[in-house]
């Protein structure tokens, strides 16, 4: 038997499809996984007798799932505060030739500053998009997975792709798309190297082309008949601009999503990043397909693209999770704020009922559990699941008095975490990162960021 942890006197958010909550309960963790969770204090029973238990006093504390995160692009964390003024295309034209110059250092230094932030704000499971594979920049997929591992969270890595560049009609420059094949290998590649389906898994990877614009027919179709072969879920940008609506009637004559059917791009193992210009009859075919949806509001609202439809699209029961997105495009990168503005842009275009606080931190656990086709170990606190627990201390003076535990998560200020687990090991312990050291990430990502904008000339 191994160590017995138990959280003991907190409030209890569970998530479970009860919604069940305890305002004083517990939570035991043996090894990896949850094996018990209940109301009142933690009552040591026979199985306890002779092994290592360790009681954590969290009567401060509101106990949730851990932060799922499903949708961002963990480089960006080197390119933050550029073109802070301009829309998605200028934005992207601005941007390009700077990711141009990312490398295997760039993209390790990034990931692991942006990976342990996440952990700071709450996330246990975060994915990230990487879609910009300079030529001789080395392994960017492994040294994102080897930040994940060094932080500690569990992490869903998509090898993404352009192979539509500039000459042939697309919007990114054509030194950063590749051949077809060449990201079909590639992809191959990922999935042997990094891909754990097993229950346990930490990591995980997914293919991801990058978006309508910026790849071909034939990589979304080759993509899919890969991703199912192998067992593996897919993932893109769509429905992120008018323009790109626009870009899909004038080149296919279709709506975004009745392009990604025709594509063969629907389905309980696809997942899309923003769908923010979903029409009605989008979003009723993403709900009989199962297909998901990753929600950024941070994102959207920073570049202006306007606001997904979260409410119309949880009526139809299309899974919805939340994303940060790449931190280009969200300098604060934190979870709990992606469900606080989940929730008050949907009120502010939907009126006071459009989302309420319970809602919304269901969209940042179990909902995007499901999104990553992960529901079945994570984004719930009951027995048998995976130990990804945030333990928030709320005994401050932001939330000493916020009568709703829940209210005070969603609609108060982010508060300290007294810990943070995943798979029952301790990522954060007040309120700093565990396995790695702040500093240390801070000064080589300032070091890889300095380099990289010197290299593309936007630092003198
Ligand atoms: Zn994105």
């Amino acid at each position: 038997m191994g160590e017995r942890l138990v959280l003991d006197g907190c409030t209890v958010v569970t998530m479970d499809a009860a919604r069940s909550e305890h305002a004083t309960g517990h939570v035991v963790v043996d090894g990896t996984r949850i094996t018990a969770v209940g109301s009142g204090r933690y009552v040591p029973g026979p199985d306890d007798v002779g092994r290592d238990v360790r009681v954590v006093d969290a009567r401060a504390c509101v106990a949730t799932p851990g932060l799922v995160d499903t949708h961002n692009h963990l480089y960006q964390w080197a390119t933050r505060g550029l073109a802070c003024d301009s829309t998605l295309f200028e934005w992207l034209t601005t941007l390009y030739p700077v990711w141009g110059g990312i490398d295997e250092d760039t993209t390790h230094a990034a990931a692991a500053a942006g990976l342990g932030w996440l952990a700071r704000t709450g996330c246990t499971t975060s994915m990230d998009h990487h879609y910009v594979f300079p030529h001789g920049g080395g392994d960017l997929l492994g040294a994102e997975v080897a930040a994940a591992r060094e932080v500690g969270v569990r992490f869903l890595a998509t090898r993404g792709s352009m192979d539509l560049g500039r000459s042939r009609g697309g919007l990114p420059p054509d030194h950063v798309v590749e051949e077809i094949d060449d990201i079909l290998a590639a992809s191959v590649e990922a999935i042997d190297r990094h891909h754990d389906p097993s229950p346990d898994a930490t990591v995980r990877v997914g293919l991801a082309p990058c978006s309508p614009f910026s790849v071909t027919g034939d990589l979304l179709r080759e993509s899919a008949a890969l991703a199912r072969g192998r067992g593996v879920r897919l993932h893109t940008h769509l429905a992120e601009t008018t323009d790109e609506a626009a870009y899909c009637r004038e080149r296919f004559g279709m709506t975004p999503v009745e392009y990604m059917a025709s594509v063969g791009w629907l389905g309980d193992d696809v997942w899309f990043a923003h769908g923010i210009h979903f029409d009605d009859p989008a979003i009723a075919t993403l709900a009989r397909t199962g297909s998901g949806v990753a929600h950024c509001p941070s994102s959207n609202a920073r570049l202006g693209a306007g606001i997904a439809r979260a409410r119309a699209l949880r009526d139809a029961g299309v899974p919805v999770g939340l994303g940060v997105d790449g931190p280009a495009s969200n300098e604060a990168s934190s979870m709990l704020e992606e469900a606080r503005h989940a929730l008050l842009l949907a009120r502010a275009v939907g009126g006071p009922t459009a989302l309420t606080v319970r809602d919304a931190l269901e969209v940042a656990t179990i909902g995007g559990a499901r999104v990553l086709g992960w529901d079945d170990q994570i984004g719930s606190l009951e027995p048998g699941k995976l130990a990804d627990v945030a333990l928030w201390r709320v005994d401050g003076l932001a939330h000493g008095d916020i009568v709703d535990p829940v209210a005070g998560l969603v609609l108060g200020d982010r508060p300290p975490l007294a810990l943070l687990l995943v798979g029952g090991r301790p990522v954060v312990s007040d309120d700093r990162l565990v396995a790695v050291d702040e500093e240390s990430l801070g000064r080589a990502l300032r070091s890889a960021s300095t380099g990289l904008l010197e290299r593309a000339g936007v630092l003198a």
